[in-house]
């Protein structure tokens, strides 16, 4: 007996049945891209084995210009088979199935020769498409069923067609992008032929035994997409045309609008996808924001789809599927909705990973078995770096200590946590400690690690993840009563007055401006909250219980080291609530009546009831010299080896990697 009858309920999906209803969506994740089908191979396969079912490749155009960006995949040549079929073998291997998804990007293709319905510019690229030509249309269509037949050669179940977020067959279901006066422009029906001739070619080429699923805007989050009551139309001429199955896409990647961040609740827009689901009789896929067994289930069970689509949480635990089916859903890694190693890499050339788990797309790399030799271990630090060192140095059969200071593991992250958005690392602590009980390691809290105790307890090695403490700058007038730093905010311990001032334009500056301005606000749990704030809403003013003013040294703009996919939106936050931003200052002293700093010259007081120093940090690994001293083994990961740069993402990776090797 399961705990999510809904979610292992067998279903049919054209010529397969499933005997779960989790897709793992599709991803870029970069390894599709160059050389890397190895590595695709063991990320996909490594899920297949971890019980998902169906999964989908990230994006293959069908041909070059259709290409994401100049290097990005393109599957349009039979000599690829074979990479591709290392693909397919290894996802059947692990008794799963795996759709290609075929992904033209039109105009948001970063690249001089990308195309589009009409020669309009895409708001986030600079490259305007060249309007493509009818004999252009029809080799694309050719093209489609092209990559269709390539893929069945290749081994793969089926592929999806990808029409949502803004990409090439959004963009002719749009008058927003498409102009044109042809029979490929203008009325609805003209307007929706390309996705639709798009699986007539394809059916032909691939006969019935191959899935082919729509991914299909349920929500475009844009002025003047595709009518709403089209939608539904659209989505029964998709049902008669031969598509298996639709999946939900949400928002255009050009739209202001969050929609799978942290700022997103989750299950946010499963509303959307029921409407498609009551127009058609062939199974339709949810998604967005739906990271946890528990989540997925509901949404089943409330009858909002009949599948549902995780992505990244497949990036932050290959054994997803098979965990929730053993009634294990505490020991699932849980995607937090950051971005961080995954979109922000791959947006910057990366290969894609996980924030939570560094392995993801890394399996081939990091890696590890049992440890030759039994060690006794003490980490000293539990926040992120020593928790994934304890964790895996457990898993390795070494004897572990983990000594925290604090009555609490997660260092950093219990300060993190408070930020609104960020209480999903709540299960980052939850799975931690899942396993290191699990792993028996031997917990310390509330207890300082003293350097003779250290010593003389005889450790084989000892891991300094001491982590940072923060910085305390070189100022006048520190020892104000109207003074205090991010972390005694955070944790609670004074009274912020009306008018703030904050030292810092770094990601924890942002993070407490937000956590002042936004703690409690239902936006960030409630899909109504949400809406009003993010969707039903003109930008305008948001009431602020706080006047606040940040500022720093250096020049601006302001914010520049938060995440690529996410950075926008804590801006646009903290500009409705009009925080002012001061770059180029330089500080002359902190008084009873505020900050004076000095800014083009001119001496100025910026007057405030509280100064929050968010200044950055300094290392903490005092404890390192003794101990070498006493010829202890020494390792320092995280925070205690640098402050500069650091983040959980880092901490992770660092303390993971050492715990491999140890
Ligand atoms: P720490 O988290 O500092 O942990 C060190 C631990 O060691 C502490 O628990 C401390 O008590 C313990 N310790 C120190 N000395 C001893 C001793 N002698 N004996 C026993 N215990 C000791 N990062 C991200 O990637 N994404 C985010 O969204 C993000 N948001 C953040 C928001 C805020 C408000 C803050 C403050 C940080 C945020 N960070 C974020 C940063 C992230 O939390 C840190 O980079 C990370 O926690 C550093 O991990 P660490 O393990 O090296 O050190
Ligand atoms: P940070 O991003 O490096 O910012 C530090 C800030 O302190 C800068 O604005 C800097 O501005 C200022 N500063 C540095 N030295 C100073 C000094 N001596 N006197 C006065 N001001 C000084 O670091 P952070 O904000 O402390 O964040 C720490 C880490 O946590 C970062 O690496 C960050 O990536 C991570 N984090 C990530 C997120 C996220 O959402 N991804 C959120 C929070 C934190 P000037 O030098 O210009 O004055
Ligand atoms: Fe999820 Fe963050 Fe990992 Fe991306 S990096 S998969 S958002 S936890």
């Amino acid at each position: 007996m399961t705990n999510y009858p809904h979610l292992f309920e067998p279903i049919r999906v054209g010529h397969l049945t499933l005997s779960n209803r989790i897709l793992m969506g599709s991803m870029h994740t970069g390894l599709e891209d160059k050389d890397r089908f190895e590595r695709l191979a063991v990320f996909l396969g490594s899920r297949a084995e971890g019980g998902c079912q169906l999964m989908v490749t990230g994006g293959f155009s069908p041909n070059a210009e259709g290409r994401l960006r100049n290097g990005a995949a393109v599957f349009d040549d039979k000599s690829q088979i074979v990479e591709h079929r290392r693909v397919t073998g290894a996802v059947h291997a692990g008794g799963g199935h795996v759709l290609l998804q075929v992904l033209h990007s039109g105009r948001y293709g970063n690249h001089a020769d990308n195309v589009g319905p009409s020669p309009i510019q895409a708001p986030i690229n600079r490259h305007t498409p060249r309007e493509m030509t009818s004999d252009d249309i029809v080799a694309t269509i050719d093209a489609y069923g092209n990559t269709a037949k390539l893929a069945k050669e290749a081994g793969y179940d089926g592929i999806e067609v990808m029409g949502s977020e803004g990409y090439l067959l959004t963009e002719f279901l749009a008058p927003r992008t498409n102009r044109r006066e042809d029979e490929w422009g203008g009325s609805s029906e003209n307007r929706m032929r390309l996705p639709l001739e798009v699986v007539h070619r394809t059916r032909a080429e691939v006969g019935d035994d191959f899935v082919i699923m729509f991914r299909l805007s349920v929500l475009d989050l844009v002025d003047n997409a595709q009518p709403a009551d089209e939608a539904l139309v659209f989505a029964r001429e998709l049902e008669a045309a031969g598509y298996d199955i639709i999946n939900s896409g949400i928002g255009w990647h050009e739209a202001p609008i969050p929609t799978i961040a942290q700022a997103v609740p989750r299950a946010a827009f499963v509303a959307d996808t029921l409407r498609i689901k009551d127009a058609v009789d062939i199974p339709v896929v949810v998604s967005n924001r739906l990271n946890t067994p528990e989540v997925a289930e509901s949404v089943l069970a409330q009858g909002f789809g009949d599948m549902v689509s995780l992505a990244r949480p497949f990036l932050a635990d290959a054994d997803f599927v098979a965990k929730a089916k053993a009634g294990a859903a505490a020991a699932i890694n849980t995607c937090i909705a950051c971005n961080q190693a995954c979109l922000d890499n791959y947006f910057v050339g990366k290969v894609a990973s996980c924030l939570v788990n560094p392995r993801a797309c890394f399996e081939t790399e990091i890696t590890w078995g049992p440890a030759d030799e039994t060690k006794r271990i003490a980490v000293v630090g539990a926040g992120p770096a020593g928790l994934a060192a304890a964790d895996v140095l457990a898993r390795r059969g070494h004897d572990v200590t983990l000594i925290e200071a604090a009555d609490r593991i997660g260092g950093q992250l219990n300060l993190a946590r408070r930020i609104p958005g960020k209480n999903e690392f709540d299960e980052t602590l939850r799975y931690f400690r899942y396993h290191l009980d699990e792993g028996g390691v031997e917990m310390r809290l509330g207890v300082r690690a003293e350097a003779d105790k250290l010593i003389e307890a005889r450790y084989d090695d000892v891991v300094l993840a001491s982590g940072v403490t923060p910085r305390r700058p070189d100022l006048a007038g520190l020892d104000g009563e109207n003074l205090s730093n991010y972390a005694d905010v955070l944790s609670g311990n004074v009274e912020v007055g009306m008018r703030v001032v904050i030292i810092g334009g770094g990601g924890i500056a942002f993070d407490v401006a937000l956590y002042l301005l936004e703690s409690g606000d239902a936006s960030f749990t409630e899909p109504e909250a949400f809406r009003a704030h993010w969707v039903d809403t003109d930008g305008g003013p948001l009431e602020s219980r706080h006047a606040i003013t940040m500022v720093q040294r250096s020049d601006g703009p302001m914010g520049r080291s938060l995440g690529k996919t996410t950075g926008w939106i804590h801006r646009a936050t903290l500009k409705r609530h009009g925080v002012k931003q001061i770059c180029g200052a330089t500080y002359e002293k902190i008084s009873a009546d505020g900050l004076h700093i000095t800014l083009d010259s001119e001496p100025r007081l910026l007057e405030a009831d509280t100064v929050i120093l968010c200044a950055g940090q300094e290392p903490l690994f005092d404890l390192e010299a003794p101990l070498i001293d006493a010829g202890i083994n020494v390792h320092r990961i995280g925070g205690a080896t640098e402050a500069i740069g650091l983040d959980a993402e880092r901490a992770i990776r660092e303390g993971m990697k050492l715990a491999a090797r140890l």
